[in-house]
């Protein structure tokens, strides 16, 4: 884990407005020839001539979203940036500029914006994105943070959720559960932390799930894979909430049905070693865990070739028709309707 180094405190207060967003923004460059004009102006000016744009926008919010006292500020600055990434990437695009919006209060110093801010700028440098705006208010209590990130995307490149047809198989990137595991760690490490504060914990096991949960990828690689592969799937949506939350999405979208197998869903050691540790069900943890930010994707069974020797897809389903409806087909080969346990945050 990389931690805040950062132990001054400044005031917010002390620097006004104008100079905090000149301070945290002036690191970061400008790359791509769409980028017109970034910050410093009423708004950014892009220019994609004669190509389509995507933009998409998440908001997170302290205590609903993410938890300070185990997620590192510089950690979550990367990861408002990685879900929105991941957004533009499930439509098959390219992303090129962000624009970044926090409230924040008086309980924040500068030295904590700036671990923020330097976690947006890993991710802007690693993912090659241009910052080219936002806003900067106050908040009463905690800190919220929007991104919004544009894209572009060539010809007719663009894929939606509503392209799958009966006999398309379901791909999934990645593995699954690893972040919602991850989380279940370091929930338990804060409740034992509270008892004693002066416990050690040795995380190392569980590094790979922690990763997950609190410094995720967004998969660019899988877009600039599929186009070298020559492989335009049918549908694509990000797994944010859970594998049987995006399938239902896909499958009420293109008007089918689904057959998911149990035995094919892919976890890595360390989410079944884990979830046996918690007592928890492997399966139900992929199903319904979300923040694995892999893309979930059909194609049509003659580019089954094109994708099957790589190991960056697992084919776990595939896709019927409407009237068979969504089902899980689990090891013991019984039929069970796939259910949505999205919008987890609002049934807390
Ligand atoms: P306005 O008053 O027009 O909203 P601001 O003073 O808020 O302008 O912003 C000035 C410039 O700084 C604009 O280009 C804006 O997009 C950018 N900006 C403001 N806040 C942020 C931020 N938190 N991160 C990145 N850019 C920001
Ligand atoms: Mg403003």
């Amino acid at each position: 884990m990389i931690e805040d180094k950062n132990q001054q405190s400044t005031q917010l207060s002390d620097l006004g407005e104008f100079a905090l967003i000149d301070h945290l923004t002036e690191k970061f460059k400008i790359n791509h020839k769409s980028t017109v004009k970034a910050i410093g102006d009423d708004a950014a000016v892009l220019n994609f001539e004669n190509k389509k744009i995507v933009v998409t926008t998440d908001l997170l919010v302290e205590g609903v979203h993410f938890d300070l006292s185990y997620m590192p500020l510089k950690h979550l600055g990367y990861k408002a940036v990685m879900v929105n990434l991941s957004d533009v990437y499930a439509m098959n695009a390219k992303a090129t500029q962000i624009t970044v919006s926090i409230a924040v209060s008086n309980r924040f110093p500068l030295e904590a914006l700036e671990d923020l801010y330097a976690g947006i700028e890993t991710a802007a440098n690693i993912y090659n994105i241009d910052l080219v705006g936002g806003d900067t208010t106050s908040s009463t209590t905690g800190l919220l943070i929007s991104v919004t990130a544009i894209g572009e995307v060539e010809d007719d490149d663009e894929v939606y959720r509503n392209g799958a047809k009966p006999n398309d198989l379901l791909v999934v990137t990645g593995d699954l559960g690893g972040a919602y595991m991850g989380l279940q760690v370091l929930e338990r490490e804060k409740e034992v932390y509270k008892v004693n504060p002066n416990s050690q914990p040795d995380l190392d096991a569980y590094s790979y799930i922690i990763e997950r949960q609190l410094k995720p990828e967004a998969r660019k690689d899988i877009v600039e894979l599929l186009k070298d592969l020559d492989v335009k799937p049918s549908s694509m949506i990000d797994v944010s909430d859970g594998l049987s939350s995006e399938i239902i999405h896909l499958c009420k979208a293109s008007n089918v049905g689904c057959d998911l197998y149990e035995e094919k869903i892919p976890l890595d050691p360390v989410v079944i070693s884990t979830c046996e540790e918690f007592n928890i069900d492997s399966t139900t943890v992929a199903l319904n865990g979300g923040e694995d930010y892999e893309l979930l994707f059909t194609i049509s069974q003659d580019d089954y070739s094109k994708i099957k020797a790589n190991p960056n897809f697992t084919v776990v389903g595939f896709m019927r028709e409407a009237e068979a409806g969504m089902h899980l087909v689990t090891r013991a080969e019984s039929r069970i309707p796939l259910k949505a346990q999205g919008w987890k945050n609002f049934n807390a």
